[in-house]
């Protein structure tokens, strides 16, 4: 998926990041075991990912149109609207 980023002005690839923390998720592991594997099953689950900037992490990022990205390479500028 290509995007554009609105907080670095990235644009290019999108990245899947896993929601939560890891903070989160050792500190479950270590105080309680069970919701520790939960939470560990629902990172790594679709609905605990997202699309998202690979530089700033910024999960609210337009999607570029194909029509759109075709445009962006071989103009070097982003269709505006
Ligand atoms: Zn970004």
């Amino acid at each position: 998926m290509k995007i554009i980023c609105p907080s670095c002005q990235y644009v290019g690839e999108s990245k899947a990041i896993a929601k939560g923390s890891r903070k989160i998720e050792i500190a479950l592991w270590c105080c309680l075991l069970l919701p520790g594997i939960l939470y560990t099953m629902w990172r790594q689950s679709q609905e605990g990912r997202y699309e998202g900037c690979p530089e700033c992490l910024e999960s609210k990022v337009r999607v570029l149109k194909r029509k759109d990205w075709k445009l962006y390479e071989r103009s070097g500028r982003l269709p505006s609207n």
